[in-house]
């Protein structure tokens, strides 16, 4: 007897080989029919003995390490019972029908896969040494498909004609290069040139190319070279001249450079890797992996700018793979092509146009990027990857909810990291990093790619959602856009709800926000927050006691401001300390005249300023010339092993819990005049934000009886103070949720607001 099953697979199923995988899984088991791709992910008809069909399904839910493609990931399996059809013999992969409804998921770009590695470098394989290598396992994707359903005349390679080989091995089933849309060869796929600083070419040899490159990376000159997202510029990372020259060349760049290596062999000369770490580096995600610096080792001051992390990713396509198997290139400078603040350059023209008076030299290939997407960012947060910035490699797999919502919705977003979120049936889409919109090339990135995704996606949405401050651009966009109402949510709230998003969660938690700043829905701008919250409502347990602020934007990067609001609560005389951070008396009499008459100040529990303060205080700079500037110094600067913590108190009365500040910052001064070492000071200092984050647990607990606790904001990239903290946590017996696999800073915050838009339109 036979029975004949219909089977619709969901999950990360389209371009990553499902389908040739259920056709080998057809034979090993004797089933015939066959398998196709449609809107929704992979639809499966199978027809044979009832034992066989269970065994199928058995394999196909469980799966096999041996067995499944490497980038397949299954989130659902639906089955049911439908007619037989008489006669079938064999199995067959059909053409996938026009889609009508774009759900299904565009898989992400992915580093070049061991297989593809080794043939080439194999003298005898057709695609040896070419920089297009790529397979069903590997390669572009997000970054060149147009439009779904993916096939390769909706992508960028669209122009290049297959040859016979490729043809060959795109239609054989048994192949792993079956229906892989970017394959190519020498023969008919894209090739490298190299191009002189004017965009002239010098080179069109491939292997010329490479080797030219090299020498020039050897001598010390700067390539602008062209990836899988955009462009980056390279440099080698231990000549101290040569990088110093790329700072001064890329204007106002005080950020640290990102680093390229070829293997986590070469990585540990340079940084503390341990097995997280090296697992996240080889993954084929291959984002930039922040990790402690080992101080001795030769990689140019410049690159860390005094920062005790270094950020490495290892080479992710084969044109790095060729270049880094070139004498003398070790370790590379690897930071996004761009001018300040712009979004990164991915086009030809685009780069020779602002990056010939940056860039010596071009390294250029004729395979468009029809988006951009950035390198990502992850650490590692008590034994776990935790992303700081998510593009390359995780967007745009979306983030999955058990219930759908009946409304597809538009989520802003926040104004600096700027990502913005579709909601889609049960998927939020979360787009890739935008950046910060108040730079105006940006702004009109963030338009354009709303537009694009929005018909990638096939979104109309109906529902609007965005931060609750009115000046931000963010939300006036969907001001503008909605038509009708926009649901504006508090930041501090979207944070946390961005948490309870990525874990699918829906039960109240004690929510602890250590953020930068955010509009609170008291007119104040919030920063330390103790929420109870969920999906669907919250309320301020609790906050850091407010401080005054004097002088809207420019607060964020000079910390005198928030310094002298916080010691205008202080008695001891802190005379010494704001001299020393800002000689011109006339400059501190004048914000310190402007906090006492409430001029252009607010009042604010920034905990992201009280770090700069604390910074400043310690002698660490003044101004933070990049976000967070003061905050990293601050944690580089903290000496380990320290568990003494300045005390933790909160204000005797009031409705709502305040942590105060001032017992801690008396302590923290009486220690800078009696001597003890920045070092300490900082640890004791982040010990104590720590402590007071657990403080606020427990004393929500004890209110609620919540034992559930979801961290986020932008300070917790902090990683000394997101370990501590979780650590801190679990051992008071909280069940801890952290941010993991979207940025707990502001580059979650659009997820958040779209998951209690969803909440609100639940089918
Ligand atoms: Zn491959
Ligand atoms: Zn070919
Ligand atoms: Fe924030």
């Amino acid at each position: 007897m036979k029975i004949r099953n219909k089977i619709v697979i969901q999950g990360q199923v389209q371009g990553v080989g499902c389908r040739p995988f259920i056709y080998r899984l057809a034979s090993q088991f004797d089933l015939t029919g066959l398998v196709f791709n449609d809107s929704k992910g992979v639809v499966v008809e199978i027809q044979g003995v009832e034992a066989s069909i269970k065994e199928f399904l058995k394999t196909l839910e469980q799966g096999s390490d041996r067995q499944w493609p490497p980038l397949m990931n299954i989130t659902s399996i639906r089955s049911t019972l439908i007619t037989e059809v008489p006669a079938e013999r064999t199995f067959e992969i059909r053409k996938s029908p026009t889609a009508a409804d774009k759900a299904a998921h565009v898989t992400a770009d992915t580093a070049t896969c061991s297989e593809c590695l080794s043939e080439m470098n194999d003298p005898g394989d057709f695609r040896y040494r070419y920089p297009f290598i790529n397979c069903t396992n590997c390669g572009p994707r997000y970054t060149i498909v147009k439009t779904i359903p993916y096939d390769r005349c909706n992508t960028t390679m669209a122009g290049f004609q297959m040859c016979d080989k490729c043809a060959e091995q795109y239609n054989d089933p048994n192949d792993r290069r079956f229906h892989a849309q970017p394959v190519a060869c020498p023969e008919c796929g894209p090739v490298i040139r190299q191009a002189d600083s004017n965009g002239k070419d010098i080179e069109t040899d491939s292997d010329k190319v490479i080797s030219g490159a090299a020498a020039m990376l050897r001598d010390g000159k700067i390539l602008a070279i062209k990836g899988l997202g955009g462009f980056h510029l390279a440099v080698d990372a231990k000549n101290e001249t040569a990088v110093q020259t790329l700072r001064q060349r890329k204007l106002r760049d005080h950020k640290p450079f990102a680093l390229m290596a070829s293997s986590v062999g070469s990585v540990s000369q340079y940084a503390e890797v341990d097995d997280v770490a090296a697992r996240l580096l080889q993954s084929p995600q291959s984002p930039i992996v922040l990790l402690p610096g080992k101080g001795n080792s030769d990689i140019a001051p410049s690159v860390g700018q005094g920062l005790g992390t270094l950020g490495f990713m290892l080479c992710y396509t084969p044109l790095h793979q060729l270049l880094f198997a070139e004498d003398g290139i070790d370790v590379l400078v690897m930071t996004s092509a761009n001018l300040s603040d712009e979004p990164l350059i991915c086009d030809n023209d685009e780069a020779i146009e602002k990056l010939g008076g940056i860039a010596d030299a071009f390294v250029m290939h004729d395979r468009d990027i029809y988006r951009q997407v950035d390198d990502s960012i992850v650490h590692v947060v008590e034994g776990g990857a935790a992303l700081i910035r998510r593009s390359r490699g995780y967007s745009p797999r979306p983030v999955i909810m058990e219930t759908a919502a009946e409304k597809q919705i538009f989520a802003a977003g926040a104004d600096m990291k700027n990502t913005f979120c579709f909601v889609k049936g049960d998927q939020l889409i979360l787009s890739e990093h935008i950046g910060d919109l108040e730079d105006s090339r940006v702004y009109r990135h963030y338009v354009e790619s709303i537009k694009h995704r929005q018909s990638l996606f096939d979104i109309q949405p109906e529902v609007f959602v965005s931060d609750l401050h009115p000046s931000y651009l963010s939300t006036q966009y969907a001001q503008s856009i909605s038509g009708s109402d926009v649901i504006q949510v508090q930041h501090h709230w979207a944070h946390i709800a961005s948490v309870l998003a990525e874990y699918d969660y829906h039960d109240k938690v004690i929510g602890l926000v250590a953020d930068g700043t955010g509009l609170g829905s008291d007119g104040a701008v919030w920063g330390c927050e103790c929420l109870i919250a969920s999906l669907g409502e919250f309320e301020r347990f609790g906050h850091l006691r407010y401080f005054p602020l004097a002088g809207g934007d420019s607060a964020s990067k000079q910390a005198l401001r928030p310094l002298l609001g916080l010691l205008s609560n202080i008695e001891a005389g802190c005379d010494d300390i704001i001299n020393t951070i800002e000689p011109d008396g006339e400059r501190v009499r004048m914000i310190q005249a402007q906090i006492s008459k409430n001029i252009n100040t607010v009042q604010t529990s920034s905990m992201g300023r009280l770090f700069d303060a604390v910074a400043a205080m310690l002698g660490l700079g003044s101004e933070n010339q990049f976000e967070a500037q003061l905050p990293m110094r601050l944690e580089s600067a903290l000496q380990k092993g320290v568990e003494e913590a300045y005390s933790v108190s909160f204000m005797p009365d009031g409705s709502v819990m305040q942590l105060d500040y001032v017992p801690m910052l008396n302590e923290l001064l009486e220690d800078k005049q009696s001597g003890v070492p920045a070092g300490v000071i900082s640890a004791k200092f982040h010990n104590w934000a720590a402590g007071a984050m657990v403080e606020f647990a427990m004393k929500a607990r004890q209110a609620t009886g919540i034992e559930t606790v979801a961290l986020s904001g932008g300070v917790f990239c902090n990683n000394y103070l997101a370990n501590r903290t979780i650590q801190l946590l679990k051992k008071s017996g909280f069940f801890v949720l952290f941010k993991r696999t979207v940025p707990a800073n502001d580059g979650g915050v659009a997820l958040g607001q779209a998951a209690i838009a969803a909440e609100r339109f639940k089918a």
